[in-house]
């Protein structure tokens, strides 16, 4: 296969010259160059090159080209080559909210930017350009397979298993049974092809139908505890959990984390996180996940991987975790932080477009970019309501999505009424979302009335979803918790008397200490939590003082 393609267009000349000089110094040995002076021959040009199966990697256009009226320049150069990132040059100086890279990054139009001009090269050229080429690199399929697998693609096991390997990191490859391939892959591993799915590792170790402990043992994980004792155990190893683990093990406290999944959380399930700090181009959420395991791994955190935290009692001084294999582990402070998880809509073309159109949860961070666009919100709570009149001070218009008859069933008055006030927000009752529209970026949404077998196309540039979350509690009994299942700390749960009810200390419980005393509880799992990666970490952080402090006392 020939060099893939680095393609640029802008109609001036000589910054389109001294691009590609730049970006063939440093990328030239193994990739080609192209460069056009106008969208229209460059689109000629690109569907020349997909005519041929040649693979382009990025298409850099300039901002002018991006926008030129009546040329959707990104969006058929997308069609032509759908796994080609691409990437905005916009101009330095424009350092305002109304810079198009703003809106095009949010709806997921672009995958990153170049500033005009680029110098020094190091940072402003080649860091972006290594970055999103390396995000490129996954769409070719893997050059290495260090696992194969044989068996069906479809089932909830395999998804769970490509779910994983995905998550980790691991370059794999998916066999179906039936393929000449598939049953060469059976016969080399011994295997009559009865029971699937079948797991090749590299080394030559065979797994059949493996269970997830199974599959995680053999990765090099530890999958179980024994009855081990330590200073700190962390339930969920999300991204307040690593956090935790992080500070804890680097401020030299015995640490253990448990986790039935893979680390990272929802966090980890993100395709792209934009608004966690030090990151404005945005970073995958399972490169996040992984980084920030290594780091607690060096400071010393000891992970177990397919467990889950069933039980929580207290004993003297000491907290001890249940753990699905029966095994209890002791320790003297508790950090949990089991998450939770977003109901979905289950739209599987909406699924897709999560991070280009589609968001679940908050919609603060992406409320500016919705400038002038028509956007939709699903949902009858509070936070859907507020999340609608967010939007509504940016969008040329918001419709809430409603499933039920009444905006008033889940929703506090003063919201209800704002709503009805605001002159761009309309709301939709006994409607739900059946389907969107749109290959790259939502373009629109299928809705469907209660009652009604027809269905309703509508133009939507962005759809936030708010159905709601549930948390990961029901193992916690013993800790006090909201009517939803979230667990209350520190001020929430003071009584009349300055203190909890049943205390048994003089002092009122620390900021994120729950109602049993030494268990903290972090991140999205906690009442009124922010449901933020940032403040997930923050708090994950926090709870390891709040932890020292305890020691301290106790
Ligand atoms: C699709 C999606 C996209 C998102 N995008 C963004 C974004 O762009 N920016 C942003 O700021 N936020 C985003 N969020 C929200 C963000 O991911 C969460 O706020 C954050 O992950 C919360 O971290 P956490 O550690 O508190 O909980 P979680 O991430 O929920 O992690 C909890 C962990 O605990 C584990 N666990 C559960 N029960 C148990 C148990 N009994 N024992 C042991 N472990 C257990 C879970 O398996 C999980 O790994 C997104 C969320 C989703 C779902």
């Amino acid at each position: 296969m020939s060099q893939p393609i680095l393609f640029l267009v802008d109609d001036r000349p000589e910054m389109l010259e001294a691009l590609a000089a730049d970006l063939g110094r440093r990328f030239g040995t193994d990739h080609r160059i192209l460069a056009e002076a106008s969208p229209g021959a460059a689109l000629d040009a690109l569907e020349e090159l997909a005519g041929q199966d040649q693979e382009v990697a990025l298409v850099v256009a300039g901002q002018r080209m991006a926008e030129l009226p009546g040329v959707p320049f990104l969006l058929r150069a997308h069609e032509l080559h759908p796994s080609a990132k691409r990437v905005l040059l916009v101009g330095r100086r424009e350092w305002t909210p109304t810079n198009p890279a703003v809106r095009a990054m949010t709806l997921g139009q672009v995958d990153t930017y170049l500033f005009e001009p680029w110098l020094p090269v190091a940072r402003f050229l080649y860091l972006p350009i290594s970055q999103v080429l390396a995000d490129w690199v996954p769409s070719r399929g893997p050059s290495f397979e260090g696992i194969r697998i044989v068996g069906p693609r479809w089932t909830t096991h395999s998804h769970e298993l490509r779910d994983m390997l995905t998550r980790m990191g691991i370059p794999h490859g998916w066999y179906q049974a039936g393929t000449a391939a598939g049953r060469r892959l059976l016969e080399e591993a011994g295997q009559d092809g009865s029971r699937l799915p079948v797991v090749v590792f590299h080394s030559g170790q065979v797994f059949v139908d493996p269970s997830y402990a199974e599959l995680a043992a053999a990765l090099g994980y530890r999958t179980s505890t024994g009855a081990g004792s330590y200073d700190l155990v962390i339930v969920g190893a999300g991204p307040a959990g690593l956090a935790a683990a992080v500070y804890a093990a680097s401020e030299g406290l015995d640490t253990l984390v448990i986790e039935p999944q893979v680390a990272g959380g929802q966090a980890g399930t993100s395709a792209m996180i934009r608004n966690y700090l030090g990151f404005p181009r945005g970073i995958g959420g399972g490169d996040l996940a992984n980084r920030a395991l290594e780091q607690a791994w060096l400071f010393g955190a000891n992970l177990v991987l397919a467990q889950r935290a069933v039980g929580l009692r207290v004993d003297g001084g000491r907290r001890l975790v249940r753990l699905s294999d029966g095994a209890e582990v002791s320790a003297e402070a508790v950090v949990v932080a089991s998450g939770v998880s977003w109901r979905r809509l289950g739209v599987p073309r909406l699924e897709a477009l999560v991070g280009a159109g589609v968001f679940y949860g908050a919609a603060g961070a992406e409320a500016r970019a919705m400038e002038g666009q028509e956007v939709f919100v699903v949902g009858a709570g509070n936070s859907a309501g507020q999340a609608a009149l967010d939007l509504a001070r940016y969008a040329a218009s918001v419709t809430l999505l409603v499933r039920g008859p009444d905006l008033g069933a889940r929703m506090s008055d003063y919201l209800v009424q704002e709503i009805e006030e605001a002159p761009n927000l309309a709301v939709r009752l006994d409607t739900r979302v059946v389907d969107g529209l749109g290959s790259w970026r939502l373009e629109g949404l299928v809705l469907r009335r209660r009652g009604d077998t027809a269905t309703e196309e509508v133009p939507a540039a962005a759809l936030f979803v708010m159905i709601g979350a549930e948390p990961h509690t029901d193992w916690l009994t013993g800790a006090e918790r909201d009517d939803q299942g979230y667990i209350l700390t520190g001020h929430d749960l003071l009584g009349p008397d300055g203190l909890p009810a049943g205390w048994p200390h003089r002092r009122p419980p620390l900021l994120l200490e729950t109602s049993i005393p030494g268990v903290f509880a972090a991140g999205d799992v906690r009442h009124r939590s922010v449901k933020r990666v940032a403040s997930a970490v923050g708090e994950g952080a926090v709870a390891v003082q709040l932890v020292h402090q305890y020691l301290d006392r106790h």
